[in-house]
């Protein structure tokens, strides 16, 4: 058993309470953030998207739902300025290499269990697809850093369950040597150096249009941020500590067809409803909480931190046949979708 084996064994069992390093993706609003200002139906106009500020929605929102279950967490970047962005995607060919070995030295500095980045991908070509990616350091199967499969695995088990989502393809999880291809020990910059169980996870793609629409929803990026605490929860063995869980799900309307003319995967081909209420009650038909779609093309609605219990789904503005019962499990993440 090598070294880093023994230690990381150790921390799975011996940590009451973990450490996890969090690296909220690029930062700063400048080129090297992928803007993507795109046309959005419901907005009526151009909409800015930074994959900086859906990373940063998340970051902050892991932060907040591990301190409250209990972990430590550290975090590279808390705001979006270019002095936040040590660069992830520099990848460390000779010189040059200080910002990105910045992170992994934070990292390493901070007593850090595990470390997470979190990014959104994009294909780069014109074809279109939407899964979510897990990447380690070293060949997929054998990571450099013991447990940065375990990691990931436990990770995409939530995020791929995200039926808000829809998916092109199953979620994939690889070392990035196999993944890019560069070369023996090129790989990402930021997993390079790094000794922790670490994994980048990109959740999802943000030039697929319809899911770059959800990213623009601050709750949609929290619900990533939850699923990546249970598996975090999960890698660590500590599931079952928290028994709060969440409903979400999106207002679409089958009537009408996305104008959006590229690719569109399941339910996407629909036109969410934007600004519509959605008021969630208990089983006595008291109301526990409501709603407001925005206007940005996405439709989705996320009731949060609700007690296991059964549940009615409603919309005043447009009632439904009956009202969409559904069953909250602490541990189980509810969905639900509302299709006229
Ligand atoms: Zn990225």
């Amino acid at each position: 058993m090598t070294m880093s084996a023994l230690w990381a064994g150790n921390v799975k069992e011996a940590a009451i309470r973990p450490r996890v390093f969090v690296n909220p993706g690029h930062g700063g609003h400048d080129s090297n953030d992928r803007p993507c200002p795109f046309a959005n139906d419901a907005a009526g106009k151009t909409v800015e998207y930074y994959e900086s500020n859906s990373n940063l929605a998340k970051g902050d929102a892991l932060c907040e739902i591990l301190r409250h279950k209990g972990y430590d967490v550290v975090t590279s970047r808390v705001k979006n300025t270019t002095a936040d962005d040590l660069p992830l995607f520099q990848f460390l060919w000779g010189g040059a290499t200080l910002p990105l070995y910045e992170i992994v030295a934070l990292a390493a500095n901070s007593g850090a269990d595990i470390f997470v980045a979190l990014h959104s991908n994009a294909t780069g070509v014109a074809k279109r697809m939407n899964f979510p990616l897990a990447l380690y350091r070293g060949y997929t199967g054998s990571p450099k850093s013991v447990g940065s499969d375990e990691l990931s695995a436990a990770i995409l088990k939530y995020v791929r369950d995200n039926k808000m989502a829809q998916w092109s393809a199953p979620e994939r999880a690889a070392g990035d040597y196999t993944f890019y291809n560069w070369g023996y020990g090129v790989g990402l910059g930021v997993l390079r150096y790094n000794k922790l169980p670490a994994m980048l996870l990109e959740g999802s793609f943000h030039d697929y249009i319809p899911e770059r629409c959800r990213l623009l929803n601050a709750d949609y990026c929290w619900h990533e941020a939850w699923e990546v605490s249970q598996g975090i929860d999960d890698y660590f063995k500590r599931g079952g500590r928290y028994k709060k869980s969440l409903i979400a799900g999106v207002v679409a309307d089958s009537g009408k067809k996305r104008s959006y003319s590229g690719a569109k995967f399941g339910r996407d081909e629909y036109q969410p409803v934007s600004g519509i209420e959605v008021v969630l009650k208990d089983y006595k038909g008291k109301k526990v909480a409501s709603y407001t779609t925005d206007r940005l093309d996405n439709g989705v609605f996320i009731f949060r931190n609700l007690d296991p219990g059964i549940y009615h789904l409603e919309v005043p503005s447009w009632p439904l046949p009956e009202p969409i019962e559904v069953i909250v499990q602490a541990g189980i993440n509810s969905y639900a979708e509302i299709i006229y």
